[in-house]
């Protein structure tokens, strides 16, 4: 069997700078990913841009640079992922999957891993989960666990959320043209699609449990926006509403005022994403909060099994109110590689990162 020093699971942003951290610390890494490099970017809508400013999602200390100096879509960030791997000769084991990871007598630990079609969430799933697994486990000593966190769609649980025209996602928003759809959701993933698909030429209607728009849920820059076209007329605002079911043709909402039919062609249940802590409970990590979030050391990331440590979005657990992000999550690399490599990152963990390391507290 093939031995390591340290196995990484997931390609994300955060994955792979941990990678490139090790390596350059001298220690022999393997990594897997059950996707394409940066796997989470590729399920966004088309052309969605981040939130955050370049500089915070950069990794490695490579700059990411844009055509209009403003903030990267999801494609921009997915080429310039490839193009970090690339630069930093990172060898990564692509559409591969971890089904299982077990503690070796010696204190190390195997990893059973499998061929996969797609990577861990979005909208296509790989059915063959498990298949082939154990086939050629691998041994490492450490394994850092940066599987992200958005792995299931938070179902809303009524009668209808499966049929053929409810998604989760916002998909290609040219698809709802001239479409009735109502959106179900109050944050920032909601408010966006409710401005794109008015743009894209809908009929938009959003539904939300608040009685008005949350400025602390949606940006800044996104929320004024949103705003007018509500009070135009021309994206129409349900307060104060919770679906109860979704027919083919319309969904059922029920509000103060009492229950509401509106027809529908689409609905799509912005409600936020879950992860899967498959993995943690196979391991027997501690799990703690709402969030069910591992236990983590904060000095090192180390979990509750020694030689297990967690990285990026990954340690949140489900997050309900996102706190941790990409930018917050540059401080994980460090720490993890300090504790397993006794030296920090080769590349500046400059002020704007230690600022936000005070987010990652509040956890
Ligand atoms: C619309 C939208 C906008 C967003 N905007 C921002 C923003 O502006 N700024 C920001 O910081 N964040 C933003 N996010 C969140 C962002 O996606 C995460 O912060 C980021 O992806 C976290 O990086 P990560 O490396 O921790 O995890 P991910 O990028 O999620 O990577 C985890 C990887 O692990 C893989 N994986 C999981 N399980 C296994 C397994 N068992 N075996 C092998 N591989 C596995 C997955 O396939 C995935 O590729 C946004 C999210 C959405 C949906």
């Amino acid at each position: 069997m093939d031995e390591f020093d340290v196995a990484v699971v997931g390609g994300g942003p955060i994955g792979i700078e941990m990678h490139a951290a090790l390596v350059a610390a001298g220690k022999r890494v393997v990594h897997f990913e059950a996707g394409r490099i940066g796997h989470t970017f590729s399920w966004w809508a088309p052309r969605t841009r981040f939130f955050s400013s370049p500089e915070r999602i950069a990794i490695c200390g490579v700059p990411l640079r844009t055509p209009d100096q403003g903030k990267a879509s999801a494609e921009q960030y997915g080429d310039y992922l490839l193009a970090v791997v690339e630069q930093f000769g990172l060898n990564i084991k692509t559409f591969e999957r971890v089904d299982r990871i077990e503690r070796d007598n010696d204190g190390g630990f195997v990893l059973h891993h499998a061929p996969s079609r797609v990577g861990v969430g979005g909208q296509e799933i790989d059915e063959e989960i498990g298949f082939g697994a154990g086939e050629r486990p691998v041994r490492a000593r450490h394994v850092v666990l940066a599987i992200g966190n958005m792995h299931r769609p938070r179902a809303v649980g009524v009668p209808g959320e499966t049929l053929a025209h409810v998604s989760h996602y916002l998909g290609h928003p040219g698809d709802y043209f001239d479409k009735r759809v109502v959106i179900v959701g109050g944050k920032n993933s909601a408010a966006e699609a409710a401005i794109r698909l008015y743009r894209a030429g809908a009929h938009v209607t959003l539904s939300y449990r608040g009685d008005e728009l949350d400025a602390g849920r949606i940006k800044y820059w996104v929320l004024p926006e949103l705003v007018w076209l509500i009070e135009k007329g021309r994206v129409e605002f349900v307060p104060e509403t919770r679906p109860v079911e979704i027919r083919r043709d319309a969904i059922e909402l029920a509000g103060r005022e009492g229950r509401v039919v509106l027809p529908a062609d689409f609905v799509l249940l912005l409600t936020g994403y879950v992860q899967d802590g498959t993995l943690y409970d196979q391991l027997g990590l501690d799990r703690i909060g709402e969030s069910r979030r591992p236990r983590l050391d904060r000095e090192t990331m180390q979990t509750s099994v020694p030689g297990i440590f967690v990285a990026g979005t990954a340690s949140s657990g489900s997050q309900t109110r996102a706190k941790v992000f990409i930018e917050n999550s540059h401080a994980h690399v460090d720490r993890i590689c300090r504790a397993i490599a006794g030296v920090g990152v080769p590349w500046k963990l400059d002020e704007v990162m230690e600022g936000l390391g005070q987010l990652d507290e509040e956890m």
